[in-house]
């Protein structure tokens, strides 16, 4: 039931791909990464060498899958996709890295999840391009070691403070992308609009913008639901009021809030009078995983400042109890 979620954990569709932007010209926002990246590429090509390792960390759906690819159209080489998860063993690594060519993408989402027996093979395939594997058992037991192709390591995370130290000092750049804001996020949404062919004027792609909570994979997932209402409960254009009606139906507030948001400043407001409590426990009393709520709820209320973060866990802040119409009781 919950919406964002569902939104942020769907795998790509045909749709996202056809929005996805291809070089960095194309890609709005982001300021600071999009220089430093433009940066390593204009160097690494000019010496005529791979890119270096890089770790893009930030909340789902802000486009770090989008810039790895980015940078191989920008490199002009090759990008395999994986993630942290599906690479179990040292034995699928292997099966990856041998399976590279000199100045290929390997970008592995979620590498804060790869399995720590794995992690160390990560290691000194990062620093010397090359895998001391173990085959065979017991006597037989023998290393062999693996040359492989000079590559570049895009690792893409929520939060860098989920990876090991060893791992994170390995990545030559490490750099945060942030929520959109407002207008860059509007930019996007019309971007969208105009590949997708959807009419829409510029109060509905402001009202998108708004409910989208800084996130474009959120904002292009909207457009879908607002072209819809807007062929079957009007004339077929987004305009402001069709916007809002159609996000209104979604449960998504006008400050991009939803249900399980709500529920989340509720629950703290109403059993722990605005806190502290313990992520763990209100994550049991909403009845969402611990992990969503720190990776995809949580981020987006404290940068815009509904609760905080404090030694004894999370407070509600003046601005939260407002948005739920409630205030803290006396003593
Ligand atoms: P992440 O890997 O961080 O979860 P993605 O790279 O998959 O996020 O981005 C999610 C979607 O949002 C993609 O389909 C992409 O089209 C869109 N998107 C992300 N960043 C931008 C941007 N700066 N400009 C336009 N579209 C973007």
């Amino acid at each position: 039931n919950d919406y964002l979620q569902s939104v942020l954990d769907a795998p790509e569709t045909q749709q996202e791909k056809a929005l996805r932007p291809l070089s960095f010209s194309d890609f709005s926002g982001q300021g600071k990464t999009v220089e430093r990246l433009q940066v390593m590429v204009g160097a690494a090509r000019a010496r005529g060498e791979a890119l270096s390792h890089i770790l893009l960390h930030g909340p789902p759906g802000l486009g770090k899958t989008t810039l790895a690819h980015i940078l191989g159209n920008e490199m002009g080489s090759n990008v395999r996709i994986t993630s942290g998860p599906v690479v179990e063993k040292a034995g699928d690594l292997a099966g990856l890295l041998t399976g590279l060519q000199a100045g290929d993408i390997l970008f592995i989402d979620e590498i804060h999840r790869i399995p720590k027996s794995v992690e160390e093979y990560l290691y000194s395939a990062m620093e010397d391009f090359r895998l001391d594997i173990m085959i065979d058992q017991g006597p037989n037991a023998r290393s062999v070691r693996l040359t492989i192709p000079r590559f570049t390591l895009v690792g893409a995370t929520t939060r860098t403070g989920l990876l090991t130290a060893p791992l994170r000092s390995r990545f030559t750049l490490q750099t945060r992308l942030d929520y959109y804001d407002h207008k860059t996020l509007q930019s996007i949404v019309e971007r969208s609009c105009g590949l997708l062919e959807v009419p829409v004027d510029s109060a509905g792609s402001s009202e998108i913008a708004g409910r989208a909570r800084g996130t474009p994979r959120v904002a292009n997932n909207l457009i879908n639901f607002a072209r819809d209402y807007a062929e079957q409960r009007a004339d077929g254009k987004i305009s402001g009021k069709v916007a809002a009606a159609a996000l209104e139906l979604l449960e998504i507030d006008a400050n991009g809030l939803d249900e399980m948001d709500k529920r989340i400043l509720r629950l703290m407001a109403e059993n722990y009078n605005g806190g502290p409590v313990g992520l763990g426990t209100v994550a049991v009393a909403v009845g969402e995983e611990q992990h969503t709520l720190e990776e995809v709820h949580e981020p987006y209320l404290i940068q815009e400042g509904y609760i905080a973060r404090t030694q004894q866990g999370r407070v509600l802040t003046p601005k939260g109890w407002q948005v739920i119409g409630l205030q803290p009781s006396e003593g």
